[in-house]
């Protein structure tokens, strides 16, 4: 029988656990809450968040804004609309529309203005406030129908505007003014000025949305980052050499700058040698200080706007050349303008590269973006395969007591649907890739042991490793047989280079890939049709203990208590990677794969209870064994 909620739902039967979360989406959007669901692959919690939110977002007026951090995932988004779409025939007029940012979607923007939105900005603006961007000027009615009448992916909308001379963003955003679905990227929420804007271009106020974050576990770390800079000192120069004729009085504020940092160094070296904290009013005021003893006095905010506007002069440039040093500027202008943003952050000057040191910042706490945000929306729906544990995410989102700004959440675990004969878990005693204990003989133990599970798997796999550095080290001890069918993930491999990579595996018997946790060979890509039969989790990704991690440690100690300070800013951002490396194997009911986590840690504490509690784990100094049996 169908229950509320349920009438668009497309396919012939409801799985285990996922009726359980469409109901719970429901009472959610009912009431007006947060949802923060934990809901394990193959519970098919894209059709079973979006079936009752778009049909809570008809019967009410509300519209439903599908948040994601991935493109691929907004392919998933959109396939799902149409299939709802399609079952539900004429009686559902569903219009939704996909939207990525303006530069990427801009038939005009040239690779340096899709690299920095500030440059790509100010063109867009110019172009459309002069009257010179035809794809602008064109209204195409003809266009707007057929977006609003047919469900397109992006690309295929951008295709199309384009060649019909339209102008895709601001076609997206027309439809999104009367969409029921709006299926777009994190920062159209979360990243600073944005949400408003947009919000008041497609005349929704934030109280009229059901927000919907998938693989929300990389929320936090966005918001972080999106309010976060990098400036080394090499750009600086860079900047200040490729001025030096141009604009001799700015070439002489740059110098300046790069006086700073030689202060800084200086600092830094009789400190510790690597690494020292920065007030955000220290390099306001020396800055100040170097403009007021110049000829020509102008202030941090002039210093900054002329490096702007030095940038688009570059514009007749020759192509090369130009994209270089606007690049540079445009690098050093965005950093100073965001350093001095109010909120808290970490803020380092690092000499970790000796000879490129680097100033940088990062917003310390992302629930002052999240929580008024989720206050504020209609409802909130948060979920991923590995929102573990719950109340992490409610803490970091800006949580108090369960609620955000007094709006109760619900937390959520939900049990995979899938056989549970179909995975293995085993931990393996002994190894482990902790610092302490590091060195050739484990590493030659490591990759002995990596060997005796491959013998007995029965199709390809792959091994995961911390890093890049212990990839390296370890792999250079694995059996011959091993190494003979390795395709090894590299650093500086390109995102086209890793889908390659992918294909090889996929269209590969017996392949072994070897790779690092967090990357995207890791989180990014889906494994299709069970490609991988087993998987080698070796080690954790604990960061090192730098000070952005023990800042933001001593941030969460002061706010939740010291156990939590650890846990938050040190041991779940590694065990996520864990187990989203480990995740990759099982996608469908019929996959079955093997999950060695090959570090004792894993059965101790505090990581054994950092795994989920679907996680039932066999400890044992024989992996190759289990191997052995779950293949047979
Ligand atoms: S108005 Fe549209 S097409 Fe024109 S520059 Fe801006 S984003 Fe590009």
């Amino acid at each position: 029988m169908t229950e509320p909620g349920e009438r668009f739902f497309p396919f012939a039967s409801i799985r285990a656990g996922q009726r359980e979360f469409m109901k719970d989406v429901r009472d959610t959007v009912e009431s007006g809450k947060i949802l923060i669901a934990h809901a394990p692959t193959g519970i098919g919690k894209t059709v079973a968040v979006l079936v009752p939110a778009v049909q809570y977002a008809l019967e009410n007026e509300k519209t439903v804004f599908f948040l994601t951090s991935k493109r691929s995932q907004h392919k998933i988004a959109i396939d799902t609309l149409r299939l709802i779409k399609e079952y539900a025939g004429p009686m559902l007029n569903l219009v939704a529309v996909d939207i990525t940012s303006k530069q990427s979607m801009c038939p005009r923007a040239t690779s340096v203005q899709r690299e920095f939105y500030s440059l790509f900005s100010e063109f867009c603006r110019y172009e459309q406030k002069n009257k010179r961007c035809r794809y602008f000027l064109k209204n195409d009615e003809e266009a707007l129908q057929r977006i609003k009448g047919e469900i397109l992916h992006v690309e295929k909308l951008c295709n199309w505007c384009a060649t019909r001379g339209v102008c895709p963003h601001k076609a997206a955003l027309e439809v999104a003014e009367d969409a029921d679905v709006v299926v777009c990227d994190y920062n159209y929420l979360f990243a600073p000025d944005i949400a408003e804007k947009i919000l008041e271009k497609i005349e929704t106020g934030l109280e009229d949305l059901i927000v919907i974050v998938d693989e929300a576990h990389n929320l936090p770390d966005r918001i972080r980052n999106n309010l976060s800079n990098t400036l080394r000192m090499s750009t600086v120069t860079s900047a200040a050499r490729a001025i030096k004729y141009e604009d001799r009085e700015m070439h002489g504020n740059l110098v300046e700058l790069e006086n700073i940092f030689t202060k800084l160094v200086k600092k830094a070296s009789a400190n510790n040698g690597v690494e020292i904290a920065v007030e955000r009013d220290f390099l306001e005021e020396e800055i100040e200080k170097v403009l007021r003893r110049r000829i020509d006095r102008i202030n941090y905010d002039e210093f900054v706007k002329r490096l702007h506007s030095i940038a688009e002069d570059f514009e007749n440039k020759k192509e090369k050349e130009r994209e270089e040093v606007q690049r540079n500027i445009i690098t050093v202008a965005e950093f100073l303008d965001e350093w001095r943003t109010r909120e808290r952050c970490v803020r380092i000057f690092s000499l970790a590269q000796r000879d490129n040191p680097a100033l940088y910042f990062k917003l310390l706490d992302p629930s002052v973006i999240s929580e008024q945000k989720f206050a504020r929306a209609h409802s909130t729906i948060l979920m991923s395969g590995t929102l573990c544990p719950t109340s992490m995410y409610a803490d970091v989102l800006g949580a108090t007591q369960d609620r955000i700004k007094g709006k109760e959440i619900f937390m959520r675990e939900y049990k995979s649907p899938f056989p549970e004969e179909n995975r293995k878990i085993v931990i393996t005693e002994e190894l482990t890739t902790k610092y302490t204990e590091r060195g050739e003989e484990m590493y030659r133990r490591v990759a002995a042991k990596i060997g005796e599970v491959a013998r007995y798997v029965r199709g390809s796999m792959a091994v995961f490793f911390p890093s890049y550095a212990l990839l390296n080290s370890i792999s250079a001890y694995l059996p011959e047989d091993v190494s003979r069918r390795a395709m090894v993930e590299r650093q500086k491999m390109s995102k086209r280079e890793k889908n390659e990579l992918y294909e090889l595996l996929r269209d590969t018997d017996g392949g072994i890939l070897l790779a690092v946790q967090g990357g995207s060979l890791s989180e990014g890509i889906d494994y299709e049709s069970n490609t991988l039969k087993a998987i080698i989790v070796v080690g954790l990704p604990l960061s090192p203990p730098t000070l952005e991690v023990k800042m933001i440690e001593r941030y969460y100690a002061d706010k939740y208590g010291s156990a939590k300070g650890r846990l938050y800013g040190y041991l779940y951002p590694a065990v996520t990677k864990v187990l989203q490396a480990a995740g990759r194997g099982i996608r469908s009911e019929q996959d079955r794969c093997i999950i060695v986590l090959m570090d004792y840690r894993f059965a101790q504490y505090p990581y054994k209870n950092c795994l989920p509690p679907d996680y039932d784990v066999t400890v044992t100094c024989s992996a190759e064994a289990d191997c052995k049996k779950f293949f047979a």
